[in-house]
């Protein structure tokens, strides 16, 4: 079972005003990028039929509020700003032009926003531009030769026929290229600036459990509400571990032995993401000052199998070892932390410890 993100915790209100911001936020990108779209156009190519292709910069509000609000802001951005324009304006193109220039806008916008979704860091932000521009230049040429160019051809000149190809391939290609790249500068430029009002709105629940409550002792139990605090007690207890531990973890499925690993993960300062190792058993993080073995005996049914995973490097000093599910029966007694977690409601548990050694 892989273990679900931890997730911040809102209450009823405070999910309400998220909600509310969203909403404000989008509506409001959305208009300027239907503003963007309609008003502020201009050709690239003085030359006709070239001059048909219209700059615009009605995409970097888009790309900002899917950076910020995630891809589903996006594409509900380009949709009212391409629903708008049709409403408002007609077509002269019967809707095509429009209709094509959404899909080529979300060819552009949906892989860098959802690219970015999964790793938000500047580097995941460039990558997914890279990948946002050549979606689009791809989508954009293939919707030009095969939509755009017939299109007009039909409905204006005729003659537009004879450099489809140069126009598809060629300055559209151009053409698109530059208005993408040239939204990626701005977005780049403007998102750090922007990202403290687009983020505005409403923090996790700051109530927050003091310290002393999260601290894990023998023999008394630790109530927690949230993965975060379950996490948290976690972290607390990484700082006090010496090296050589094993922490052994009990609890029925569901329980938060994952969580809790996850958060004792951060506390020894391991930067990748821990998963469940219910598949390969066991797993090997390396933290600033030891190793972290993570081992799920789930699947394990008898000792010969145990043997076989060569867990003599688990217990060396400088290493702590989590197990969920422990089934050897010879860890030496000193090394051993007990760590049970109880289900007592939906978000609630019951942290109890043994073993752990004090100051
Ligand atoms: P296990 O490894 O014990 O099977 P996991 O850690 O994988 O359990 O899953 C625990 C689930 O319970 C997670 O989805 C987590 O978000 C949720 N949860 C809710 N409240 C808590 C809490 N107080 N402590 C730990 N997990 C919690
Ligand atoms: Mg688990």
């Amino acid at each position: 079972m892989e273990i679900a993100k931890i997730k911040p915790q809102y209450n009823r209100r405070q999910k309400g005003i998220r909600a509310t911001a969203y909403i404000t936020k989008v509506a409001f990108l959305a208009t300027l990028s239907f503003v963007l779209y309609t008003y502020l156009r201009f050709p690239i190519f003085p030359i006709p039929p070239f001059n048909v292709l219209e700059m615009d910069f009605s995409a970097v509000p888009s790309l900002l509020g899917g950076f910020a609000l995630g891809p589903v802001a996006a594409v509900i951005i380009e949709c009212i700003k391409v629903g708008i324009k049709m409403a408002a304006q007609g077509s002269a193109t019967g809707y095509v032009g429009d209709l094509s220039n959404l899909i080529v806008s979300l060819a552009f916008v949906m892989p860098a926003t959802i690219y970015y979704r999964f790793n938000k860091t500047r580097k995941g932000a460039l990558i997914g531009m890279i990948i946002g521009v050549a979606a689009n230049a791809l989508v954009a040429s293939l919707s030009n030769y095969f939509i755009i160019v017939p299109m007009y051809a039909k409905l204006f000149s005729p003659a537009l026929m004879e450099v489809r190809t140069l126009f598809a391939f060629g300055y559209g290609l151009a053409f698109n290229l530059i208005k993408t790249v040239c939204t990626c500068i701005i977005v780049f430029f403007l998102y750090k600036r922007l990202s403290k009002v687009l983020h505005l709105g409403i923090k996790p629940n700051s109530k927050r459990i003091p310290k002393k409550q999260l601290t894990l002792e023998n023999g008394k139990s630790v109530l927690t509400h949230s993965a975060s605090e379950t996490a948290e007690a976690a972290r607390l207890l990484a700082a006090t571990l010496r090296g050589g531990e094993v922490i052994l973890l009990s609890g029925e499925l569901g329980a938060g032995k994952t969580t809790f690993t996850k958060g004792l993960a951060e506390g020894l300062g391991i930067k990748s993401t821990v998963q469940s190792p219910t598949f390969t058993i066991i797993k090997e993080y390396t933290g600033e000052k030891f190793k972290l073995y993570h081992i799920d005996m789930y699947r394990i049914s008898d000792e010969s199998e145990l043997s076989e995973l060569g867990l003599e490097d688990c217990f060396a000093d400088n290493a702590v070892t989590v197990i969920e599910w422990n089934r050897m029966p010879d860890i030496p007694k000193d090394k051993i932390i007990k760590i049970s977690i109880k289900r007592l409601g939906d978000d609630d548990r019951a942290l109890t410890a043994e073993g752990i050694i004090e100051k």
